[in-house]
C-alpha cells in the first residue's frame, strides 16, 4: 500500500467544515447548557480538537479509546471517567468515520443503558456505501469513497494520522 499522492479533502475545506458542523451543533443545544462531548480515539483526536474549540457552550470532554468492532473493541466496556457522568447528559459522540456502522450501533446501543437525556453523532467522514446497520449521523463533515482514507487523524497500519488533510492509501 501506498499513499495515493493526492488530496481527498483539503486542509483549507476542512477548517471551513469543521465551523460549519460547529455552528450546527451549537444551534441545535439550548443556550448556555453544557454539552458532553465524547471522543473516540484514535480517530478522531484532530477533529475533535479543532470541533471543541468553535463550540460556545461549556463542554465537558472525555476522550476514550474505542478500536473497532472489527478490530476487537468492545463498546458495552468501553471506559467513561468518573467525571463524566452519562445519566442525564446532552451526549455527543465524536468519532473520525462512519463505515459499517457496526461500531458506532453497538455504542450507542451501550450508552442508551446508562440513560443521557439525548445522544448525537458527529462523524468527520461518512462511507454510506458500506453500512450494514441503520444509523444516520447527527452531524457529517463530508461523505467519502470506497478507499481507505488516511490523514487528520486517520491511520493506515498506526501511519498517517499527523497528515492535516485527507488522502487515500493504495494497493
Ligand atoms: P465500522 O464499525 O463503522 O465499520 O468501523 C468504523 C471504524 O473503522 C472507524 O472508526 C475507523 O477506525 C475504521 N475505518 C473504517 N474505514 C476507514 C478508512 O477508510 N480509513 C481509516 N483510517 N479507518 C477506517
Ligand atoms: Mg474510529
Amino acid at each position: 500500500m501506498k499513499l495515493s499522492g493526492k488530496t481527498l479533502i483539503s486542509e483549507k475545506d476542512i477548517r471551513k467544515r469543521v465551523r460549519q458542523i460547529a455552528k450546527a451543533v451549537a444551534a441545535g443545544t439550548p443556550r448556555g447548557a453544557p454539552l458532553s462531548v465524547l471522543a473516540l480515539m484514535d480517530g478522531a483526536f484532530m477533529f475533535c480538537a479543532d470541533l471543541v474549540r468553535q463550540l460556545p457552550m461549556p463542554v465537558r470532554l472525555a476522550m476514550v479509546p474505542l478500536p473497532s468492532v472489527r478490530r476487537g473493541g468492545a463498546p458495552a466496556r468501553i471506559p467513561l471517567p468518573p467525571e463524566f457522568p452519562a445519566r442525564g447528559a446532552d451526549l455527543l459522540i465524536v468519532e473520525d468515520i462512519l463505515d459499517s456502522g457496526q461500531t458506532l450501533a453497538a455504542l450507542r446501543d451501550h450508552l442508551r443503558l446508562l440513560e443521557p437525556a439525548r445522544i448525537r453523532l458527529a462523524v468527520l467522514l461518512d462511507k454510506p456505501v458500506r453500512r450494514e446497520v441503520d444509523l444516520t449521523p447527527d452531524f457529517a463533515c463530508f461523505q467519502v469513497p470506497d478507499r481507505w482514507v488516511v490523514g487528520y487523524g486517520l491511520d493506515w497500519r498506526g501511519l498517517y494520522r499527523n497528515l492535516p488533510y485527507i488522502t487515500w492509501v493504495e494497493p
